[in-house]
């Protein structure tokens, strides 16, 4: 592990696929649908239909997508402890995980899980922004208490959010 702890929380990590001038205005990602327009990512049906409609756009994967398609997290939560092996738990705890990567897909479309593996002794789940992390860890940590850390990774290439329950 090593990597350093809470106290670099203002730390920002670098996320190479963020590059603003890698996309042209309009382009549509042939994987998800997200729109980028205006310096942003959308999700939003009505503009995906209209600039379909004007035909005059690009196709490239957007940053989530090509992300997913790397294997390249930039938040990794990492549950461990006794609770894992507590089935009704880990089904409440799934559901909320659900429920706030919901809300934060609401505000950033690019905020998504693309990976969950169990093992023996943790749980580990991918995610394309370190904030989506944060936001899980912090959410378990309010409905199940337990012990939250954030430690990045020894390049600041990722976050780790670690939250433990016996
Ligand atoms: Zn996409």
């Amino acid at each position: 592990m090593g990597g350093r702890k809470n106290k670099m929380l203002d730390v920002k990590i670098h996320d190479p696929y963020m590059n603003k001038d890698a996309y042209t205005d309009p382009t549509i990602c042939p994987t998800c649908g997200l729109v980028y327009h205006d310096k942003m990512w959308h999700n939003k049906k009505e503009l995906f239909d209209e600039i379909k409609k004007k035909g005059n756009y690009e196709q490239k994967d957007c940053p989530a997508c090509r992300k997913i398609k790397d294997d390249y997290p930039l938040g990794v939560l990492i549950l461990q402890g006794a609770i894992i092996n507590n089935t009704q738990k880990v089904t409440e705890i799934k559901n909320l995980i659900r429920h706030e990567t919901e809300k934060e897909a609401n505000s950033n479309p690019l905020a998504r899980i693309f990976k969950v593996e169990e093992f023996p002794d943790r749980i580990e789940i991918k995610t394309t922004t370190e904030g989506l992390a944060k936001r899980l860890g912090n959410a378990i940590q309010k409905a199940f208490q337990g012990d939250l850390e954030l430690v990045f990774s020894e390049s600041d290439k990722f976050l780790r959010v670690i939250w433990k329950k016996d």
